[in-house]
C-alpha cells in the first residue's frame, strides 16, 4: 500500500522548516559554544548548566507548555518538556542530549571546537552533529508543524539528557523513577543517523555487550627466562592461547556453544564502504567472516569478542623474565536475538576452559542486552513515509554496535511503544573524533521528515487530502 502525503502540506511543512534554517545555525552555534561535557575534570561543570539553560529556553520558546529542568542521580541536568495534544491523539517524545564529548586533542580540529565553522558546505564543532544538531532539528521540525497547523495534533514531550557521553546512567534512573516523564505512542531517539548522506535510515537493530576481566595467575614473581624459561608456566603465553581461541582465522568469533550462523537483513554494509569508514590499511581485508558471510552479518547478526587490553610490560621495560600474572579485557558483543547474560557465561567457561595452564579468574565487568526494535507498528509506517518524503529515496534499516542503556530501559518500561532510532548523523560527521561537522541539508531533511512524521501519525495527512 502506498500512501503519499498532501502535496500542500508537504510543500508548507518544508517551506516552514526551509524559513528556520538560519536561525537553526545561530541556536547551534551558540549551543556549541557551552563546552557541555559533563565530567568537571575536563570542563567546568558551569558549562553543562548553561547549556542545560539554554536548552530548556529553546524548548520553552518552541511552545511547551511544562518544561522542567531536573537533576538527575548522576548530577546532570536532563531538561524535559510536555505539551498536551487533543483529546485522544497519539503521544511523541522526541529525546536526544544536550552534553558532549571531549574535544580532545585540539591540535587536530581545524577550528576550535566550540565554534560553529563554515567549511565546505559543513558546520563544524563539537556536538554539532552529536547531539546538539539533532536537538536543533526536532525543534524547527516542531516548530514547523506549529506554524502550519496551527498547534500541535499530537501530545508531544521532550526529553534532553545532560549525561549521555558518560555512561553514568543519569537519565535511565530518572525514566525508571518517574516512567511517566518517557511514557509515548513513539519515542523518537534523536542520536544516530544515516548510513550515507541523503539516505534515510533507521537504527533497529542494537547489539548487546558483556565484558570481562581475565587474569591468569602462575607463580608469584616473574621468572628469569634463562634461567626458567621453557618449564616455568608462563601466564601471558596461557592467556594469550586463551585469548587466541576466541576468533578462527576467518574472523568468526568462536565461543564454545555460542552460535555464529546468524544472517542480517537489514540494509547490506558494503565492504569497499566499511574499508573506508574503519580505515582498514592496504593490503588488509575486512572480515566477514565464514563462506558467503558478510560485513553486516559479523557487525549485527553475529557475537563479537574483542581483546580491548591486555596488562603486560611495555617493550620500553623490556626484561628477560616469564611473567607470573597476565591480565585482559575481553569485549563481547552479542546480536539481540541472543541473551547477552547467556553469551557471558559461555565467554567466561570459554574462557576457563581454553586457558592450557595457571589459576583463571574471570570476572564479568559490564553486561547490557540488546535490543530488536518493532518494524510492525504504525509510527515506523509513518516515519517511512514522512523520511521517503523528505529524502525522496526509500528509506532503510541498519543496526549498531553500541547498545542503548536507555533504550532498553524504555522498552522495558513501556513495551507498547514504538521506539524509533534516527538522526542527522552520517559518517562524514565523525562523531567522537576530531573536527566533528553535520550537513546543514541533512539536519534540513531530518527536520522536514520529522514534522511530516508527527502530521502522518496524528491522522492530519490524510484528513487533508481529498
Ligand atoms: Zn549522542
Amino acid at each position: 500500500m502506498t500512501v503519499s502525503l498532501d502535496d500542500a502540506l508537504v510543500a508548507a511543512v518544508t517551506a516552514a522548516v526551509d524559513s528556520r534554517m538560519p536561525g537553526a545555525r545561530v541556536d547551534l552555534a551558540r549551543l556549541v559554544s557551552h563546552r557541555s561535557v559533563a565530567n568537571p575534570a575536563i570542563e567546568p561543570a558551569e558549562e553543562c548548566r548553561a547549556a542545560a539553560a539554554d536548552v530548556a529556553a529553546m524548548v520553552r520558546a518552541v511552545g511547551f507548555e511544562e518544561v522542567e529542568a531536573i537533576e538527575t542521580p548522576d548530577g546532570s541536568v536532563a531538561v524535559v518538556g510536555r505539551s498536551a495534544g487533543p483529546a485522544g491523539a497519539p503521544t511523541v517524545l522526541f529525546y536526544t542530549h544536550h552534553d558532549v564529548v571531549p574535544a580532545g586533542d585540539l591540535d587536530a580540529w581545524d577550528s576550535s571546537p566550540w565554534e560553529l565553522t563554515d567549511r565546505e558546505g559543513r558546520w563544524y564543532a563539537r556536538g554539532s552533529a552529536d547531539c546538539k544538531g539533532n536537538f536543533v532539528a526536532s525543534m524547527i521540525a516542531l516548530e514547523a508543524v506549529r506554524e502550519v497547523l496551527g498547534e500541535w495534533p499530537v501530545t508531544v514531550k521532550v526529553v534532553v539528557e545532560g549525561s549521555e557521553e558518560q555512561s553514568s546512567g543519569g537519565m535511565e534512573k530518572l525514566a525508571r523513577s518517574r516512567p511517566d516523564l518517557v511514557a509515548a505512542d513513539a519515542i523518537l531517539l534523536a542520536d544516530t543517523g544515516n548510513i550515507e548522506l541523503g539516505l534515510p535510515t533507521l537504527t533497529t537493530s542494537l547489539r548487546g555487550t558483556g565484558s570481562v576481566i581475565v587474569t591468569v595467575r602462575t607463580m608469584d614473581h616473574p621468572a628469569h627466562s634463562g634461567m626458567y624459561g621453557g618449564a616455568a608456566p608462563d601466564a601471558l603465553q596461557a592467556l594469550l592461547m586463551a585469548l587466541a581461541s576466541l576468533r578462527d582465522a576467518n574472523g568468526e568469533t568462536t565461543i564454545d556453544g555460542l552460535a555464529h550462523d546468524g544472517v542480517w537483513d537489514g540494509a547490506a554494509y558494503d565492504v569497499e564502504r566499511f574499508r573506508g569508514d574503519a580505515a582498514v590499511v592496504d593490503g588488509v581485508e575486512p572480515l566477514t567472516g565464514a563462506d558467503g558471510g558478510t560485513v553486516g552479518d559479523l557487525l549485527w547478526a553475529r557475537p563479537a569478542a574483542t581483546v580491548l587490553a591486555i596488562d603486560v610490560p611495555p617493550i620500553a621495560q623490556v626484561t628477560a623474565a616469564v611473567q607470573g600474572t597476565a591480565r585482559a579485557v575481553v569485549n563481547l558483543r552479542v546480536p539481540p536475538s541472543m541473551r547477552a547474560a547467556d553469551a557471558q557465561q559461555l565467554l567466561v567457561a570459554h574462557l576457563e576452559r581454553h586457558t592450557p595452564w595457571g589459576r583463571v579468574e574471570v570476572r564479568p565487568v559490564s553486561l547490557g542486552q540488546g535490543l530488536r526494535l518493532a518494524t510492525d507498528g504504525p509510527a515506523y509506517a509513518a516515519m517511512n513515509r514522512a523520511m521517503r518524503t523528505a529524502f525522496g529515496t526509500d528509506p532503510v534499516t541498519t543496526g549498531q554496535g553500541g547498545s542503548i542503556p536507555l533504550a532498553t530501559a524504555l522498552a522495558e518500561l513501556h513495551p507498547d511503544a514504538e521506539i524509533l532510532l534516527l538522526g542527522v548523523e552520517e559518517p562524514a560527521c565523525r562523531i567522537h573524533g576530531p573536527n566533528e561537522s553535520v550537513d546543514p541539508g541533512e539536519l534540513r531533511r531530518t527536520a522536514i521528515a520529522q514534522a511530516l512524521f508527527v502530521c502522518e501519525l496524528a491522522g492530519v495527512a490524510a484528513a487533508r487530502t481529498p
